[in-house]
């Protein structure tokens, strides 16, 4: 059992490590809109050894589960060498990495020799310009290409990443979760989630039982049972599917109450909640020298800011200042 049980009794063995804020794409529904931000600078962002202690005391208080995201984690220097290592922490259960993918088709071989076999990639569309509107950039042809290398070379599961978007990717839904039909891919289609309260972000809302409601056209779906490295996702066979279809609610049956994520943010922070800007600095007192008992402390404090539940669906729901890529998602 973890000992990093919070307040409401749920016990956080997972956690999600954003090593960069820096991408090689500028999502829609990532960045803050207005493009309004700055990376931050090199010696705010935790070093390899500063992350690889920190794991290797989240291990020792129960983290068994560790997902490396980004930014792009793949544009960060070095980043094969620290999976290398962060694959030899005893303790470890479950490590994967998400991926825009861009990076993937050449890189792939070396995420093996790093030990990674499970992988997410994020990919909402699968028309070439829609592609370059969302994301900024003409590289649906890469992603395609590493997403198919991916499968050849036997990585598994190979979880593709769709943020639902009214106006954006409605119209392709059915389209995506076909992918699934003859490969063995894991289809994800995950609820945006707005950072803002705008009405344009209102408008872009998406909820999983009509989405549900599209993919049912093309196939029956039977609910599948969770094991212990699915997270949040309702899974779901779907008859003559070589892959499957799952649903990631943030909004609709929002998952909190089995939340058991902590996120490490690029800037060196532990945070407790995705969708509260409530975070714990462990990077200064990492550098000023804090023993391993004290970063443990550090632990303590944050989950004990652990909300009961996020509050996007509320009228005073908390406006939040911190940018995706750095959260990691
Ligand atoms: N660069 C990597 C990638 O693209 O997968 C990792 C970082 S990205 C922030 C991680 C995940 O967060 C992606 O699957 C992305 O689709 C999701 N994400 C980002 N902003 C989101 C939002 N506003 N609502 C829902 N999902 C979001």
């Amino acid at each position: 059992m973890s000992k990093l049980t919070d307040r409401y009794n749920r016990n956080l063995n997972y956690l999600r490590v954003s090593i960069t804020d820096r991408c090689n794409l500028k999502c829609m529904y990532c960045l803050p809109p207005g493009g309004d931000f700055r990376w931050l600078a090199h010696s705010e962002i935790l070093r390899y050894e500063e992350i690889l202690r920190i794991i290797r005391i989240g291990v020792g208080l129960g983290i068994s589960k560790v997902r490396i995201t980004g930014g792009e984690p793949l544009v960060r220097k070095g980043v094969y060498a620290f999976l290398e290592k962060l694959g030899q922490i005893p303790g470890i259960k479950d490590i994967s990495l998400t991926t825009n993918g861009v990076l993937l088709e050449k890189n792939l071989e070396r995420l093996k020799t790093a030990g990674i076999r499970r992988l997410n990639i994020s990919l909402d569309t699968l028309d070439r310009e829609k592609y370059k509107r969302i994301t900024g950039h003409d590289a649906f042809k890469e992603v395609w290409a590493g997403i198919e290398k991916a499968l050849k070379l036997g990585f598994h599961p190979i979880k593709i990443n769709t943020v639902a978007m009214n106006g954006v990717n409605d119209d392709e839904l059915t389209e995506l979760a076909l992918l699934a039909k003859s490969r063995p891919f894991h289809m994800r289609f995950i609820e945006y989630m707005p950072f803002t309260a705008t009405e344009e972000e209102k408008r872009k809302r998406l909820l999983a039982p009509e989405i549900m409601e599209k993919i049912r056209r093309i196939a029956k779906l039977y609910p599948l049972k969770n094991t212990s490295f699915d997270g949040p996702a309702e899974r779901f066979r779907a008859e003559g599917f070589a892959g499957e279809i799952g649903f990631i609610r943030p909004l609709s049956h929002h998952f909190c109450h089995k939340c058991n994520r902590l996120r490490l943010t690029a800037s060196g922070c532990l945070r407790p909640c995705l969708l509260s800007d409530r975070q714990t600095d462990i990077k200064s007192p990492l550098r000023k020298g804090a023993s391993d008992d004290e970063i443990v402390e550090i632990f303590f404090k944050a989950i004990r800011y652990k909300p009961m539940a996020h509050t996007l669906n509320s009228e005073n729901r908390e406006n939040i200042e911190s940018v995706m890529s750095s959260i990691g998602g």
